[in-house]
C-alpha cells in the first residue's frame, strides 16, 4: 500500500483552465503545480479543482487531469475554508472540554457550524473562551493532513475515544474500505474533505450562537448544541457582514413594528395571524387606497368575492391537485364541502364569465384587494412577511394573445410607478420557469409551456430589462416574470409577480366572440403589483426602519405645548392640522418638552410642532423635523399647507 504514489512513474498531463497544458510526473501535486505557475498564486490557493471535483492541494495527482488552483475568488474555495474552520471549532472545543461528542460540522451560507452534545449548555463566556482557543490554534498555522484508515480500524479509534456519533457516521457513511479522515493537530475528523493546507490561512471568524438541534434532526435522538459561526475570508468581509447584521436587526419589522405598534401576534388568535393596530392599519388603508386608485387610473374594475369557496372549484382549477398542501382542509357544511380559498383566481374566472364577451371588450381587468388562506408551517411564521391569512393586490387580465405584450408592458409601468412612489429602488427580474425534471408539480402540457415561456421572453426583451432565469419557480399552471427585492441581508424574495396563464381559461372554457363571429380562448394573466399588504408592509418597515415618508406615516404631525398655558393653542393647532386632512396628534402630557420631543423621535413622527407663549402669541409653530432637526418657526398655515404639498406629492423624504 505504502508504494501506491510511486507505482505509476512516468508522466501525466495537466490541463490548466486556460487550455495550457503540462507534463509532469505522476504524483505532483496541486501545490506543486501552483508553484510552477506564480509564487503568488502558491501563496493564495486554498484548494484545487480536478476534473471537476475538489481535492486537497497536497493530493498526489496520478493521471491526465483538468486542474484549476482555487483561491478566495472562487465561492466554493470559500466553503471549503468554512469547513476547515469548523474543524478548527472542534479542535478548540475538544481542548477545552475533552468529554463533548462530536456531531457533525459543516459549512453554511455566512460561516458554519459544529455540533456538540454535553451535559451543561455553552454560555456566552464559553464561546469567548472557545473563540481565543480557535485563534491560538489558526495563529499556529497546523497543517490539516489526510489520513486513510480501514473502516474497523476507524471504527475502534471513534468506540475508543466515545464518540459515538462518529461511529454511527462511520457506519453509515464509509461505503469503501479505507475510510479518510483528516487531523489538524491532535484532533482528528472522519471527512471527505477537502480543506485548506493549514488554519494559519482562517482569520476572519466569529462564533456567534449556540442553538440545539436533535441529532439528525429527529426528535427521539439526544439533543445537540450547535455552535453557529461567522466566517470569511477577509476581515474585512467579517466586519461588513456584521455591520449589516446589526442594520438588520435594527430594522427588523417584528422588533420596530411593536416599538411603533403597527401590529400584534396574540396566542389566543393563533401563530401567523397577526392583528393590525391602529397606526399599522393606517399605513395599510394607505397602501390599499394609493394601489386601486393606480388601478383604476389603467382601467382595472374592482370586485369582492367572498373568501372561501366549494372545494369542486379548487378541483376544476387544478389547485387542489397541484397546491392542496398549502391549504387549510376543507369545512363540511350539510351537503357542501367549503374551503378557504388560498388562491382568487378562480373567483375572478367566474366574474368573467358571468355574461358573454365580445373582443371589442377586451382586454377585461379585474382586480380586488383579495383575502387568501394558506397553511404555512407554523416552523416558518414570521411576524408579517410569513403568515396563514392574508390579503393581495390581486387581479386578473382576460385579454386576446395579441394583447399580451402590451398588457404585460402596462402591468410592468404600474409596479415601476409604485415602486417609484413607495421609495423601493432594490429591485431585479427573475424568470420563473417549471423544473423540466420534476414536473410532477406542474399541469402538464408542453406546447402551453413553451408558447407561455416564449410570451413571457419576448415581452421582456421587448422592454429591455434584464432578467435572471430560475426553474423550478414556476406557478403549478405556468411561467411567471416576478420582481425581487432584496433585505438589507441581500436575501430576495418576490413581491410582484405578473404570469401567462393559458391553462385555466381552459379548464373553464372560457371564450369571447372574435371579429369573426366565431368563440375564441381569451389569455389570462394573474398579476399583483405591490404583493400582499401584510408582506409590503413588513417590507416597508424594514426599508425605512420605521421612519416613513410623511405620505406613509401613520401620525405625520405632533403638536407639543411647551407648558399646559398652552394647550388651548396647541389644539387649535391640531384642529387645522386635521382639517386639511393631516394625521396630527397633540402630547399634553405634562412632561418636560425635551421628554415630550423624545418620544416623538422615538416614534419616529416626521414633524414636532413646538409651541410655547411666543408661538402662541405669533400664531405661529417651531418646527422641528425627526432628521433635519430644527426648521426654526412658521406661521401654521404655512406649515399646514406645505405639508399637504409634501403629502400630495408623496415625497420621498
Ligand atoms: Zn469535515
Ligand atoms: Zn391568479
Amino acid at each position: 500500500m505504502a508504494s501506491s504514489l510511486t507505482t505509476n512513474m512516468g508522466t501525466i498531463q495537466i490541463t490548466l483552465p486556460d487550455g495550457a497544458t503540462r507534463e509532469v510526473p505522476s504524483g505532483t501535486t496541486p501545490a506543486q503545480i501552483a508553484g510552477q505557475i506564480s509564487p503568488r498564486l502558491a501563496k493564495e490557493a486554498l484548494v484545487a479543482r480536478a476534473n471537476g471535483d475538489l481535492v486537497d492541494l497536497s493530493r498526489p495527482l496520478d493521471h491526465d487531469v483538468k486542474l484549476s488552483i482555487l483561491t478566495s475568488k472562487d465561492p466554493d474555495a470559500v466553503q471549503v475554508l468554512r469547513h476547515s474552520a469548523a474543524h478548527l471549532l472542534a479542535a478548540a472545543v475538544l481542548e477545552l472540554y475533552p468529554n463533548v461528542k462530536l456531531g457533525i460540522g459543516p459549512p453554511i451560507e455566512t460561516g458554519f457550524f459544529y455540533e456538540f452534545l454535553r451535559d451543561q449548555p455553552f454560555t456566552p463566556e464559553d464561546l469567548e473562551k472557545i473563540e481565543a482557543k480557535m485563534r491560538e490554534l489558526a495563529a499556529q498555522n497546523i497543517p490539516n493532513e489526510r489520513k486513510l484508515l480501514p473502516k474497523a480500524e476507524a471504527l475502534e479509534l471513534y468506540r475508543q475515544s466515545q464518540q459515538e456519533f462518529k461511529c454511527e457516521l462511520v457506519e453509515e457513511k464509509a461505503t469503501e474500505p479505507m475510510v479518510s479522515f483528516y487531523t489538524t493537530g491532535k484532533f482528528i475528523d472522519f471527512c471527505r474533505g477537502p480543506h485548506i493546507p493549514s488554519t494559519g490561512r482562517i482569520k476572519a471568524f466569529k462564533l456567534m450562537s449556540v442553538a440545539g438541534a436533535y441529532w439528525k434532526g429527529q426528535e427521539s435522538n439526544p439533543q445537540m448544541q450547535r455552535i453557529y459561526a461567522a466566517c470569511f475570508v477577509e476581515p474585512k468581509e467579517l466586519e461588513e457582514y456584521l455591520h449589516k447584521l446589526e442594520e438588520a436587526k435594527r430594522r427588523d419589522h417584528r422588533r420596530v413594528g411593536k416599538e411603533l405598534g403597527l401590529f400584534t401576534v396574540s396566542d389566543q388568535v393563533g401563530s401567523g395571524l397577526p392583528l393590525w393596530l391602529p397606526k399599522g392599519a393606517t399605513i395599510r388603508r394607505l397602501l390599499e387606497d394609493y394601489i386601486l386608485e393606480r388601478e383604476r387610473e389603467a382601467g382595472y374594475q374592482h370586485v369582492y368575492t367572498p373568501d372561501l369557496a366549494k372545494v369542486d372549484l379548487y378541483k376544476r382549477s387544478g389547485h387542489w391537485e397541484h397546491y392542496h398542501e398549502d391549504m387549510f382542509p376543507p369545512m363540511d357544511l350539510e351537503t357542501e364541502q367549503l374551503v378557504l380559498r388560498p388562491m382568487n383566481c378562480p373567483h375572478h374566472i367566474l366574474v368573467y364569465e358571468s355574461r358573454k364577451h365580445s373582443y371589442r371588450e377586451l382586454p377585461v381587468r379585474i382586480a380586488e384587494l383579495g383575502t387568501m388562506y394558506r397553511y404555512e408551517r407554523s416552523g416558518v411564521l414570521s411576524g408579517l412577511s410569513r403568515v396563514r391569512v392574508m390579503t393581495l393586490n390581486d387581479a386578473h387580465i382576460f385579454c386576446t394573445p395579441e394583447q399580451i405584450k402590451e398588457e404585460f408592458a402596462g402591468v410592468m409601468r404600474l409596479v415601476e410607478r409604485a415602486y417609484r412612489d413607495l421609495g423601493i429602488t432594490q429591485y431585479s427580474y427573475r424568470l420563473s420557469l417549471r423544473d423540466k425534471v420534476n414536473t410532477g408539480k406542474y399541469v402538464k402540457n408542453d406546447e402551453m409551456w413553451d408558447l407561455a415561456e416564449r410570451v413571457l421572453r419576448e415581452a421582456m426583451d421587448s422592454l429591455g430589462l434584464p432578467y435572471t432565469e430560475a426553474p423550478g419557480e414556476a406557478a403549478f399552471y405556468g411561467p411567471k416574470l416576478d420582481i425581487q427585492l432584496a433585505d438589507v441581508m441581500g436575501h430576495q424574495e418576490t413581491y410582484s409577480t405578473i404570469q401567462i396563464d393559458f391553462h385555466l381559461p381552459n379548464q373553464f372554457q372560457l371564450g369571447y366572440v372574435g371579429a369573426d363571429g366565431q368563440e375564441h380562448r381569451p389569455v389570462m394573466i394573474h398579476r399583483g403589483v405591490i404583493s400582499t399588504m401584510e408582506r409590503m408592509v413588513s417590507y416597508l418597515i424594514e426599508l425605512y426602519a420605521g421612519a416613513f415618508p410623511a405620505w406613509l406615516a401613520p401620525v405625520q404631525a405632533i403638536v407639543l405645548p411647551i407648558t399646559e398655558r398652552q394647550n388651548e393653542y396647541a389644539r387649535e393647532v391640531h384642529r387645522k392640522l386635521l382639517a386639511s386632512g393631516a394625521r396630527a396628534e397633540v402630547d399634553e402630557r405634562n412632561e418636560k418638552l425635551q421628554a415630550k420631543i423624545r418620544d416623538a423621535q422615538l416614534q419616529k413622527i416626521p414633524y414636532m410642532l413646538v409651541t410655547g407663549g411666543k408661538e402662541a402669541e405669533a400664531g405661529t409653530v417651531s418646527v422641528r423635523h425627526r432628521s433635519k432637526g430644527d426648521l426654526g418657526p412658521r406661521p401654521v398655515d404655512e406649515f399646514v399647507a406645505d405639508l399637504k404639498q409634501e403629502v400630495d406629492s408623496r415625497a420621498i423624504q
